[in-house]
This record gives C-alpha cells, structure tokens and sequence, in this order.
C-alpha cells in the first residue's frame, strides 16, 4: 500500500505504509538529514511575516531579522561552548565552512587529516598530508601527533572529526587536541555528526574552530556555521566577495569589513540561520533526554542485528567503542542496495547504503570486517525513533534474509527499483 506524498503535487512519489491509513515510515536515515523539530518550525512561522532583507534596511521587518540574524550568533557560539572572541560565520552547511576555513588559513599552513574522514573534511586543503585509517583511538593520537612533527616550519592545523558519519564512533577529540596543540597545531572539528548528539565544548576541549549543518541537527536545509578564532578569518580574503561585505568601495579600491561579515557577502539565509539557532537553543536544554534516548534504542538495535546471520558491523575503534546513533554493516550474500530498496518498498522503512561521502574511510572497515560486499547499509537513529521502528527493521532484515524480497527488484541507473 501507498499514499501520494502530501504537498508535493505531481512528484509522483509515493509513501509506502505497512499498514494502512497512517504514514507510519520510519526514518532511520538521521544522519543524512534529520526532521524538522516542532519547536524550529513554529520558529520560522512567526518570523515569516517579517521577511525582509537585514542589515541595510531601515523598515521595520528589515530590523527584526536583523535582530534575530545577529542574535542567532551568539546562540550558535553558547552551543558550542566557545571562548571569549570566538565568532560565528554562517554558511550554507558544514561542506561550505570547511571550505571557508581551508580559503582563511594563512598561506603555507601544514594541514593534517585522517584519510577515513568525510569528504566534505578530507577534500577542501592544500598541503595537506593524510594518515592513514587508525585502528585504536591511541593510534589516532600517536599517528597525528607523528605526522604533526613531520609538518615543516609555520602555521598547522589538524582536522578532527566528532563523530564518525559510517560508525557513529567518537573521535578522542580532547586528546587529539591535546597532541595538536603541543606541536603547535589549531584545530577544527566536523562536528556534523556530533552536534546533534553531544555537546560540542569547544574551549573545554581546547579546539580551535568547528563546522556544522543545520539540516542534521533537526532544522531544515541551507544553513551551518563555522565556529571560531577571529584571526585567521579577518586576515583572509574574504571567502565571497560582494555586498555586505566591503567597508568601502571606490574606482581603485575595496576594504573589506572585519567580523563575520566579511565571509558572508550576499543576502544571508536569515530564515535558515533563525531555525538553525532555534534548533541549538532547543537541544541545549535537553542533552541528557537526547542521549538516554539515543543510547538505550541504539543498545535496541544493536542486539537485533547481533541476531542476523551473516551480519557485519563496521567498525574503526571495535565494536565496544562509544558512538552515537549510526551503525554500518553489511550481511553475506546480499546486496546492500537490494536491501535498502526493499526495506524502502515493503517495510516503509528508510536507511541508506553505499559508501557515505567517505569513500577511503568505507573501503577500509568493509575489508577489515572481511565483507564480501563494495558497499554497506547504515542504520541512523535520532529523536523521532521509536522501538517499533527498530523492531521492525530487525524484523524485515531477518526476513529479507531468510527469504529474499517479496516482489523483483530491477536495476535502474545504479539503484534498485521494484
Ligand atoms: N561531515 C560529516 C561527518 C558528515 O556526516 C557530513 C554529512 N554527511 C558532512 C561533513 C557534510 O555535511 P553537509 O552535507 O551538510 O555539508
């Protein structure tokens, strides 16, 4: 059975259900992106009316999303635990501030990065020098502490990741940080995965900047930030160049403005930026809620796929490691693909598989695992989960496993389609 996507007139989509009358799809695809909260979207409700342009405008809507742009700042650098002069540049999402810092950082700067990360950390650098997949987090620290003291002269900076986006594993971001500040090193934290699991800390962890999106921590596309030190940024070239971020303009010359400003030329995302901050403000307060849910239904669904004949978890630190709510594996025999359209199809419910925007990273846990397959599926739960959805999916991969796929599934430019 199936209902047409409300709202989406003539995407010909169709929401399959389990049962009828109720959309009951569980989404166990969190890390990719997760639902809008409540609170955020009562949040840009209110504030639509007053849609204007900020900074410039002398009306009053102009002057309250310039209120709420602007006060959003602060929000973010309270989320993530930031010093005294820390400051926030909004982006479109944590690909485009990590790109922004790999523009800011001063000429001939050593950049070091673990080559299991998501491309979104692994790709943006110069000079970059990658180490290869650590198997223990104290791997991870003797390894980047080794390839910081290989770095020439100047500047370093070493990226760190949260939590990983294929296991859920946490990185030992403190100790990390620790290493890279003895050998002189800044360092910026994907906190993409982690923001919407733990608490950033970015001065009790001695960190030097951090990225994250909106669109996973519960509030919609098109907003993220980069959080920070203020040197690197207002001595570099401004990452776009336009309105909103010169002082002055003449025939012969631009200055640039200092501040955030100065990287986020264009009509900013204001209603973006307002959701994201509604988003931070509403986990702020609610931390241990979040991670007694998310750990007790991931223990749920760890021991149901324990039960799964064939199942491979993939892991970086072994599967005792702390992680939040992601779990990645494959099963012999079968195709990761098939699976996940199936699931999609016949149990309504959705995870994702492939290798996730961490191609070295996926490559190396799926040989370590010993799987037989190119590619894993990987499970993600978040606040909307419930124990019927990880029961149900435990319940439809065993039966997937034991017999196959109600209907036949064709392949369609890659991907499987009933
Ligand atoms: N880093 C990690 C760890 C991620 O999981 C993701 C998203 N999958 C990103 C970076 C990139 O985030 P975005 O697509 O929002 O830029």
């Amino acid at each position: 059975q199936s209902v047409a996507v409300p709202g989406v007139v003539g995407s010909g989509l169709r929401v399959p259900l389990v049962t009828g009358g109720t959309a009951n799809y569980a989404n166990l695809d969190h890390a990719a992106s997760a639902p809008c909260l409540s609170a955020v979207r009562d949040a840009v409700d209110e504030l639509l009316p007053y849609y204007a342009s900020v900074h410039r405008g002398a009306g009053f809507a102009s002057q309250v999303c310039t209120r709420v742009y602007e006060g959003a700042r602060q929000v973010l650098l309270d989320f993530a635990g930031a010093r005294q002069g820390d400051e926030v540049v909004f982006t479109r999402n944590t690909t485009d501030a990590l790109n922004l810092l790999a523009s800011a950082v001063p000429r001939g700067t050593s950049v070091v990065v673990f080559d299991t990360v998501h491309h979104a950390a692994l790709l943006p650098w110069r000079n970059v020098r990658r180490i290869p997949a650590p198997e223990t987090p104290a791997d991870a620290v003797a390894a980047l502490d080794a390839a910081l003291g290989e770095c020439p002269e100047g500047p370093r900076l070493a990226v760190l990741t949260g939590a990983c986006n294929v296991t859920g594993e946490l990185w030992p971001v403190a100790e990390l940080a620790r290493v890279a500040r003895r050998r002189g090193a800044r360092t910026v934290l994907d906190a993409a995965q982690l923001a919407p699991h733990r608490p950033i800390r970015l001065a009790e962890l001695d960190v030097d900047y951090a990225a994250l999106s909106g669109h996973k921590l519960y509030a919609p596309f098109g907003a993220g930030a980069l959080i920070g030190r203020a040197d690197w940024l207002n001595a570099a070239d401004p990452y776009l160049a336009g309105g909103g971020a010169t002082r002055a303009v003449n025939e012969r010359a631009v200055s640039w403005t200092t501040g955030p400003e100065r990287h986020e030329a264009g009509s900013p995302n204001t209603v973006g930026v307002h959701a994201l901050a509604t988003a931070c403000r509403t986990f702020a307060t609610r931390w241990e809620g979040v991670v007694e849910h998310e750990s007790s239904l991931l223990s749920r669904l760890r021991a149901g796929l324990a039960e799964i004949p064939g199942l491979r978890e993939l892991s970086l630190f072994g599967t005792g490691h702390d992680r939040v709510g992601v779990v990645s594996f494959t099963i012999d025999g079968q195709d990761p693909g098939l699976i996940a359209a199936a699931l999609s199809a016949e149990h309504a419910i959705g995870v994702r598989d492939g290798l996730f925007c961490a191609h070295l990273g996926t490559k190396n846990l799926l040989a370590r695992a010993g799987a037989d397959a190119e590619r894993a599926l990987r499970v993600s739960i978040g606040l909307g989960t419930t124990a019927e959805h990880v029961d149900r999916l435990v319940a439809a991969l065993k039966s997937l496993v034991a017999e196959g796929p109600a209907t036949t599934y064709r392949q369609v430019d890659g991907r499987w389609e009933p």
